[in-house]
């Protein structure tokens, strides 16, 4: 039951886990962040500050802004050497603890991602489309990455390249069991709105950081730029989705498999199985205004 939040205890927190504040190159303090995603109905954050010296290689310490109501994971985005492009790497690990200790000089992406994920800390690639990750990048640190950054809205809106499906998909089809998530990357800077535009629902039984980040571990949670995904029910025969009104269900899976219905306020599809000859899905639910929600890859070997 890994990839299905829908049916598990609790209820569903929003959260984004990829932000920057004034301790590295964001333009509002961690204070100001929070309040930000707090108003706009968030209930938790990670604050992902680029842990490099010149920002005095520390986790931002956002403790003492959780409050009944809201939550903080601590974080930070990790950059090493050995893209095949040339181009630095940038991992996000959110649940680091406060003394991690600083990237060596030497120290490749596979070993900290490895040490990253060591501490229990949810270790991803991010935005892979406008870094250039290639599957073989990807391949070099798999053991230690739960999952792909599909959805960038900082990037999207920088560079058009925002969106690491194509990587995520090039996994799965490999048989690599890897998450993937939306996040904002948000610097809150003045002349775009790098934020409220990716997010995840993390399904969880409290808002304790550490109950999130063990949801997040284990693939509880599903994506989205706006419309939300009610279920996602796998049985012998099909696959149900259930969701907000959208102009289009589909799903992917094994290199160019598909299904998908289209129409006017869709707010349920059911895909007979015998059609879909793949090991995986994956669901994509899109409204009429272009804004979608995404699963992660569920494998249909999964399932309870
Ligand atoms: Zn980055
Ligand atoms: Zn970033």
């Amino acid at each position: 039951m890994r990839h299905f939040p829908f049916d598990r205890p609790g209820r569903f927190y929003k959260g984004n886990i990829h932000c920057h504040s004034t301790r590295s190159d964001g333009l509002l303090s961690p204070a100001d962040v929070a309040h930000a995603y707090r108003e706009r109905g968030y209930d938790f954050i990670s604050i992902t500050d680029h842990f490099l010296g010149r920002y005095g290689s520390t986790i931002t310490d956002t403790s003492a802004l959780r409050t009944g109501d809201f939550t903080t994971i601590p974080g930070a985005e990790l950059h090493a050497k050995g893209l095949e492009n040339g181009i630095l790497w940038d991992l996000l690990a959110v649940g680091l603890p406060a003394d991690f200790a600083p990237i060596g000089a030497t120290e490749n992406a596979a070993d900290l991602a490895a040490r990253a994920s060591a501490t229990g800390a949810f270790v991803v690639i991010a935005h892979p489309a406008w870094n250039g990750v290639t599957h073989s990048d990807a391949l070099s640190l798999i053991e230690s990455i739960d999952a792909i950054e599909i959805h960038n809205e900082g990037h999207t809106l920088d560079s058009d390249r925002g969106n690491g499906w194509m990587l995520a998909d090039s996994l799965a089809t490999a048989g690599h069991r890897i998450s993937a998530f939306a996040a904002d990357d948000a610097h809150f800077k003045h002349d775009r709105f790098d934020r409220f535009g990716g997010w995840v629902h993390v399904r969880s039984e409290s808002l304790d950081p550490d109950a999130l980040l063990a949801a997040l571990k284990a693939g509880h949670y599903y994506s989205s730029t706006g419309p939300l995904i009610h279920n996602v029910c796998l049985s012998a025969s099909e696959i149900v989705v259930e969701c907000e009104p959208a102009s289009g269900i589909m799903l992917g899976g094994w290199g160019t498999v598909r299904s998908y219905v289209r129409g006017d306020g869709l707010t349920r599809a059911s895909f007979p199985l015998h059609m879909f000859r793949s090991a995986f899905f994956r669901v994509t639910v899109v409204t009429a205004d272009g804004r979608k929600a995404w699963t992660n890859p569920v494998w249909l070997d999964d399932r309870p």
